[in-house]
């Protein structure tokens, strides 16, 4: 299989990456986290509204490279309105995908452009970053999470 450092950045990551989505402090968030990726420098915080076992609002703010953050803003555009149990789901089913260990994408929807990934070990932390931090936040563990 062909693949170079420009199939990485599709036009939807490079796009998510100009222009993220949820790019805000969340007001009146229940949970948040602040994750970091010291081997590239990303930054990541990410707020949610937990709701009766909804996230009800997501979204993040912070500074990265393009993987991370389109990795964040379509991570927050997939989980919005989703229960728990779905989001828990999704994070294990990405993180998969992303460190090459699934196949299976059938189920990413959009976020299946990560798979390209697993083919730069170096990118996988940048990708999976929003993730890791989104489950700090699942956990409202206060200190800041590090990829190393
Ligand atoms: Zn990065």
């Amino acid at each position: 299989m062909h693949t170079d450092l420009s199939d990485l950045y599709q036009e939807v990551i490079l796009d998510h990456s100009k222009q993220p989505r949820n790019y805000r402090e969340l007001d009146g968030a229940s949970n948040m986290a602040k994750g970091h990726n010291p081997l590239c420098g990303d930054k990541i915080d990410i707020y949610l509204k937990l709701e009766e076992g909804l996230i009800s609002d997501i979204s993040f703010q912070g500074s990265g490279c393009a993987i991370s953050t389109a990795s964040a803003s379509m991570m927050t555009e997939s989980l919005k309105g989703k229960n728990l149990e779905d989001a828990e789901r999704l994070v294990k089913l990405f993180h998969g995908v992303v460190t090459g260990q699934n196949e299976d994408t059938k189920d990413l929807g959009k976020l299946t452009v990560f798979a390209g990934v697993q083919q730069f070990p170096v990118r996988v932390k940048c990708a999976t970053l929003a993730w890791h931090t989104l489950k700090a936040a699942l956990d409202n563990r206060e200190e800041e999470i590090s990829t190393e």
